[in-house]
C-alpha cells in the first residue's frame, strides 16, 4: 500500500502544494512567480518536496528560453475521502490530489439510527469504491455532519437533529476504522469549501454559503477562510428566531427559521395543506406515496400548483428576511443557495433575492449576486476532500 507518510516542513512548501492541488501541474518557473522565491530557494523546496514522494515530475514544461525543465504536479496515487452525512442520506466520493472526483456514491439513511448504523454504512460505501479501483487506500478523509461540531477535535455538540452523536467521537473513530488522518466539521462550512474550490464561490474571498435541507446553515468565508467562531457553531442561522411565539423548533425553543422553512417545515405544510383540501395536486401525491417531501413541492409547483409555488415564497421570504441582515452584518461579495430543495429553483430564489433588495442598504446589495450553487451533491463531498488536504498540505 501507498501512503501518503509525508507532510510539508514549511510554509513555503504548504504553499507549493495547494497551488498545485487548485491549479494542477504546473512548471517551476511558473510556480516560482506565484510563491515569489528566489530561484534557487524555490529549487531546494521542489526538490525536497519530490524526495517525499509528494510531488513528481510530470512531462516537459515550455520552455522560457534555455533549458527546458520538467513539469512538476502531485502524486498521482494520492487519494482522499469526501464524507456528506446529511439528515436523509450519506454522500461518499473518492478525488485525486487535484480533488477531481473519480467515485460517488449515495444512500438513503436516516441519520437519527445513530453513529454506529451510519458508520457502517459510510464504511461499506468507501469499501465499494475502493474495490471499483479508484482507490488503493486513502491518504485521508473529510467528514461533514448536520449539526455543530467542535472542530479541533472533530465532535459533535449537541446537533439538535442528530439524537446519539452529542458528544461522539467521529474524528477518532473514523480515523480508526478508516486508517488514515481524519476532519470533521459541519456539513455547510464543507459545502461553503466545495463551492469555493470547484463551484459558483471559485475564487471569491468574501461570502455567504446558505444551506437549506432538512434543517438552515450558513458557510461564513472571510478572506478565503471558513469562519467557525468561538467554539465551531458559526453561521447556525436555522435557530434566529423569525416569528415571537411561532412554531415549535427540534432544539426546544419557539418560532426559529428552520421551524418555519426547512425541507422538514416544507413537507410538514404541504402534508397540511394537502389534508386541508387546499392543493389537489399535493393531495395526489401523498395518496400515492404515504408521505411528502420538499421534491414533492418542487415537482407540485413546476407543475402549477398555486400552493406550492406560495409555500415556497412564503420560506423564501422568511429565509431572505435573514440573509438580508446578515448582509448588512457582513457585506458579502457573493451569496450562495444550495443544499436539497434546491429543486425549488428559481421560485425560492427570486423571494429570496426580493426580500434582500429591498431590506438591506444600496451599498451592501449594489454588486451581490445571489445565486444557486454549482456542484449540488458534490458540493459536500468536494469540501470534505479539499478541508483533509488542506490539513495534510500545511506544515505539521
Ligand atoms: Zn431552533
Amino acid at each position: 500500500m501507498r501512503r501518503m507518510t509525508a507532510r510539508p516542513a514549511n510554509a513555503h512548501q504548504a504553499r507549493l502544494l495547494k497551488l498545485l492541488r487548485d491549479g494542477g501541474p504546473n512548471s517551476r518557473a511558473k510556480l516560482g512567480d506565484q510563491v515569489e522565491l528566489s530561484r534557487s530557494k524555490l529549487a531546494v523546496e521542489v526538490d525536497r518536496l519530490l524526495e517525499t514522494g509528494l510531488v513528481v515530475a510530470d512531462g516537459l514544461a515550455a520552455s522560457r528560453g534555455g533549458r527546458r525543465s520538467h513539469n512538476i504536479r502531485l502524486a498521482p496515487h494520492l487519494r482522499f475521502l469526501g464524507v456528506d452525512i446529511g439528515a436523509t442520506s450519506v454522500d461518499v466520493a473518492v478525488t485525486n490530489a487535484e480533488l477531481e472526483v473519480l467515485g460517488h456514491l449515495n444512500h438513503p439513511m436516516d441519520v437519527r439510527e445513530g453513529p454506529v448504523a451510519v458508520f457502517e454504512q459510510v464504511l461499506s460505501m468507501a469499501t465499494k469504491l475502493r474495490d471499483s479501483g479508484f482507490a488503493d487506500s486513502f491518504d485521508g478523509a473529510g467528514i461533514g455532519v448536520p449539526g455543530p461540531v467542535r472542530f479541533p477535535e472533530g465532535v459533535p455538540v449537541a446537533p439538535p437533529i442528530m439524537p446519539g452523536w452529542d458528544g461522539f467521537p467521529v474524528r477518532e473513530a473514523l480515523s480508526q476504522e478508516l486508517g488514515c488522518p481524519v476532519m470533521v466539521d459541519n456539513d455547510v462550512n464543507l459545502m461553503a469549501l466545495g463551492e469555493q474550490h470547484a463551484g459558483v464561490a471559485r475564487s471569491v474571498g468574501d461570502f455567504l454559503c446558505v444551506k437549506i435541507g432538512t434543517g438552515i446553515g450558513c458557510g461564513i468565508v472571510v478572506g478565503g477562510t471558513v469562519h467557525r467562531g468561538a467554539t465551531g457553531s458559526a453561521g447556525d442561522i436555522g435557530h434566529i428566531q423569525v416569528e415571537p411565539d411561532g412554531r415549535l423548533c427540534a432544539c426546544g425553543n419557539k418560532g426559529c427559521l428552520e421551524a418555519h422553512f426547512s425541507g422538514a417545515a416544507l413537507a410538514r405544510d404541504a402534508e397540511d395543506a394537502a389534508r386541508a383540501g387546499r392543493s389537489e395536486e399535493l393531495a395526489a401525491r401523498l395518496r400515492a406515496s404515504g408521505r411528502l417531501t420538499a421534491a414533492d413541492v418542487a415537482a407540485a409547483a413546476a407543475a402549477g400548483d398555486a400552493t406550492s409555488l406560495l409555500l415556497i415564497r412564503d420560506g423564501g421570504h422568511r429565509v431572505g428576511q435573514v440573509i438580508a441582515g446578515l448582509v448588512s452584518f457582513f457585506n458579502p461579495s457573493l451569496v450562495v443557495i444550495g443544499g436539497g430543495v434546491t429543486g425549488l429553483g428559481h421560485t425560492l430564489l427570486a423571494a429570496v433575492r426580493a426580500q434582500v433588495y429591498r431590506r438591506s442598504l444600496p451599498l451592501a446589495t449594489g454588486n451581490l449576486p445571489i445565486v444557486l450553487g454549482e456542484l449540488g451533491p458534490a458540493a459536500g463531498v468536494t469540501g470534505g476532500a479539499r478541508l483533509i488536504s488542506d490539513h495534510l498540505f500545511s506544515p505539521v
